[in-house]
Formats: structure tokens, C-alpha cells, sequence
């Protein structure tokens, strides 16, 4: 029996996330999503996407923790005959949110390993044990089986020090392990190679400025598909306006709120983190909402997507110059997907920067790769479709390949 599928996890605090793939040719085999974890209204959805139509199932009921997450999750695999106890399965590939300076590739997950993601709690205290968690269950579950850990820190590892380094006392840095480390680099691996695919070219031959908009957002610099900068730092606090971070600001808002303000340090974090960004400029932080509402004339919510985009702008700018020559500026996840009027404000007024949307091309809805500014225009700009699932179960498969092979 060969062994060619991957099941893919994604663990949050309270959620699991999971695709079973065939890497023969790619395809889902099935997808779903544990919502609600440890509450009494837990819930299943899963979707078996094998022998033409895709009916999902949903179970409603108390799932106490990760463990019975997983076990539920295996019943429906096993129910649609993808059961876990398959033969066919070569591993499991985990998301992990922080893989800190050790980690610049996917890793087969050993005890060793796993004491290391361990050790980046205190940088990642909302993720790195959610996805510990998520890794020691499926253990359990498959002790005989490759667990693969695939960092969403990785690719941004080749940030020179320039880019990496806060500038900040040295020896209280390098002694908490405060750095810029970056985010979504799965997403910006995957799309920046995509782009080298659609202009025809080798990864190694463009230099990409890669805008992943989805509730957290992010932007990078790729030069010769490594990473030199990108807009996330220590947490995923920094950078773009976000669906309820704030991204940039002075630190010193912080001492301000906090001597001033008479707030904790817990309520500036919860703050920043999740009543700030578009949510914090107009109630909203759907993006939908957000331009239905522009449309309508709403002051409030035209003044979020201002915000939006000034910053937005600011990063194309800055990693323009950062990479010297931009063959493409290419936009993705939800945000950078689907929203035109985004990709539009964002590129207006740089056509000294050889950057340029053509309408037309620009309101075709579409889930493949393409390009949307004119033939005249001396950079690309895209819209690349990111999937993050697909390119940790291909870091996974090509790293543990198929051991049953013959
Ligand atoms: P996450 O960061 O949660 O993975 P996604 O990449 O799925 O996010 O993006 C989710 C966001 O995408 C939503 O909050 C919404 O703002 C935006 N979005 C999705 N569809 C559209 C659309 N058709 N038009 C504008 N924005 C959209």
C-alpha cells in the first residue's frame, strides 16, 4: 500500500482546523472544522469532498478538549472510509504559529522538538500551546505515524539583521528573545512562488512584494524567493491596519494608556489586539460591511478604509525600496482576493512606480492566479489565490515522502 495522503491541523485555543489531501494529485479529500472547543456548544462541520458532491455534516454537541476534537474528527474521516488507522496515510503536518531563529524548515516533530516549540511559549503565548496541544493529540492517536511541524515563522528567517533587529538595547533583546520574526510565511512562501509561475519566470529571477490581507494582514519583501522584510515583528501585532489590530504605532501609546489611561497592561493587549484595526475605526471588520457601508456615504467607515490603505501604501513604498526592483505587487487571502476596491486605492497614484490597475481586469471575480494592471505597466500586479493547507502538506509530504514506497 502506498501511503500519499496528508492530513493537515491547524489548532487554535479553541478550534481545529483540518484538511485530508492525496498528494498523488493534490486533491481534498475531505475539510473541516471544530469550532468551540471546551464550550458546551461545540461544533463539527465536515465536508467529504470524494465521489462528486460535497454534503457536510455538522455535529452539535459538548467536545471537551483537543483530544476529543481529534477522535470526533477521525470518526467522520472513518465514516467516509479515510479513517486515520489508514495505511495510506504518511503523515500529519501541524501548522505552528512561532518557530522562533531555530526553525527555518519544516521539521519532523521529536520529543526534542517538541521541548523547543515549548520554550517559545512566552512568544507566542496565544498559539505555540494550542499547537502543542494539537501535536501531542495526534501523537496519541498515531504514535507509529511522522507528526511534521511547519512554521509560520519560517520564511522569514533569511531577514537580514537589519530588517530582523528592533533598535533596542542589545543584551534585554537578545536576553527575551525580542526580535522581528514575521508571520503568514506559509502564505508568502506559497504566493510569491505562485507569482514567479505566473510571469512565466523562476522564483530566484523576481523580486515580490507580497500583500496578504485577511483579518490579519501582512505584508513582505521577497527578493529572489527569500524573504527580506516583512511587516510583522515579534507578534502578529505589527504593521498593516488589521480587522482588529491595530498594526503600527508609537510604543509609547502604550506607557500613555497605561499611565494616563489608568490601564493594565492585560486590557492594552486585548485592546490592540482585538478591539482596534477596522473594528476599532468603525464597529466593523468585515471588509464587505466596510465598503457597503463607504458606498452608502458613511464619514466613519470611509475613514477606516483611508486608514486602510494609507498604510497599506506606505508598505508598497517602503518595501519598494527595500527591494530596489519590483517585478510584482501581488495581493491575497480574503481581503486581497476578493476586494477590488482595496487592490484599486492601494495602487492609485504610483504609476511614477510603474504601478498600475487596469478596471477591467480588476472586477473579474475569479479563484485562479492573475494579473490585473494594464500591458503598458512596468510592474506586474496580481491577485494569487494563497493556500496555506496545500503548501503545508506539500512541505510535509516532500519531507517525510512516502515511506511505504517501493
Ligand atoms: P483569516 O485571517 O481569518 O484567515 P481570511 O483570509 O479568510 O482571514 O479573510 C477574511 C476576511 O476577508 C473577512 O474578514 C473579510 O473582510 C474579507 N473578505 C472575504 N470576502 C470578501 C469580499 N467578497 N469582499 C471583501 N472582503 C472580503
Amino acid at each position: 500500500m502506498t501511503a500519499t495522503r496528508v492530513l493537515v491541523l491547524n489548532s487554535g485555543s479553541s478550534s481545529v482546523k483540518y484538511q485530508l489531501l492525496d498528494m498523488r494529485d493534490s486533491a481534498r479529500l475531505a475539510v473541516g472544522l471544530v469550532e468551540r472547543i471546551g464550550e458546551e456548544t461545540s461544533r463539527l462541520k465536515h465536508t467529504p469532498l470524494t465521489g462528486g458532491g460535497a454534503e457536510s455534516r455538522e455535529r452539535e454537541e459538548p467536545i471537551a478538549d483537543h483530544e476529543a476534537a481529534l477522535k470526533a474528527v477521525a470518526e467522520e474521516l472513518a465514516a467516509d472510509g479515510l479513517g486515520l488507522d489508514s495505511p495510506e496515510l504518511a503523515a500529519i503536518g501541524h501548522r505552528v504559529v512561532h518557530g522562533g531563529l531555530r526553525f527555518s524548515a519544516p521539521t519532523v516533530v521529536t520529543d526534542e522538538v517538541l521541548a523547543e516549540i515549548e520554550r517559545l511559549v512566552p512568544v507566542a503565548p496565544l498559539h505555540n500551546p494550542a499547537n502543542i496541544t494539537g501535536i501531542r493529540t495526534a501523537q496519541a492517536l498515531r504514535p507509529d505515524l511522522p507528526q511534521v511541524a511547519v512554521f509560520d515563522t519560517a520564511f522569514h528567517t533569511t531577514m537580514p539583521e537589519s530588517a530582523a533587529r528592533y533598535a533596542i538595547d542589545v543584551k534585554t533583546a537578545d536576553e527575551h528573545r525580542v526580535r522581528r520574526y514575521g508571520f503568514h510565511g506559509t502564505s508568502h512562501a506559497y504566493v510569491s512562488r505562485e507569482t514567479a509561475k505566473l510571469l512565466g519566470k523562476a522564483p530566484e529571477d523576481v523580486n515580490v512584494i507580497v500583500l496578504h490581507l485577511g483579518n490579519g494582514a501582512s505584508a513582505s519583501a521577497v527578493r529572489g524567493g527569500r524573504c527580506v522584510d516583512t511587516s510583522m515583528g515579534l507578534t502578529p501585532l505589527e504593521g498593516l491596519v488589521m480587522g482588529t489590530r491595530s498594526g503600527d504605532l508609537d510604543p509609547a501609546v502604550i506607557f500613555h494608556l497605561a499611565r494616563v489611561g489608568g490601564m493594565s497592561v492585560d486590557e492594552i493587549d486585548v485592546l490592540l489586539n482585538k478591539k482596534s484595526g477596522l473594528i476599532g475605526l468603525c464597529g466593523d471588520n468585515d471588509m464587505r460591511e466596510i465598503r457597503r457601508r463607504v458606498d452608502e456615504g458613511d464619514q466613519e467607515a470611509a475613514l477606516a478604509f483611508e486608514i486602510y490603505i494609507h498604510r497599506l501604501k506606505k508598505y508598497i513604498g517602503a518595501y519598494y525600496a527595500v527591494l530596489g526592483r519590483v517585478d510584482a505587487v501581488v495581493f491575497t487571502a480574503g481581503v486581497g482576493e476578493n476586494a477590488a476596491p482595496v487592490r484599486e486605492a492601494a495602487v492609485a497614484g504610483l504609476e511614477e512606480l510603474g504601478l498600475a490597475v487596469d478596471g477591467a481586469l480588476n472586477s473579474v471575480r475569479s479563484d485562479e492566479a492573475r494579473l490585473i494592471s494594464p500591458e503598458y505597466a512596468r510592474v506586474a500586479v496580481a491577485v494569487v489565490p494563497t493556500d496555506e493547507e496545500l503548501e503545508i502538506a506539500n512541505q510535509t509530504y516532500a519531507l517525510v515522502g512516502n515511506p511505504s514506497a517501493p
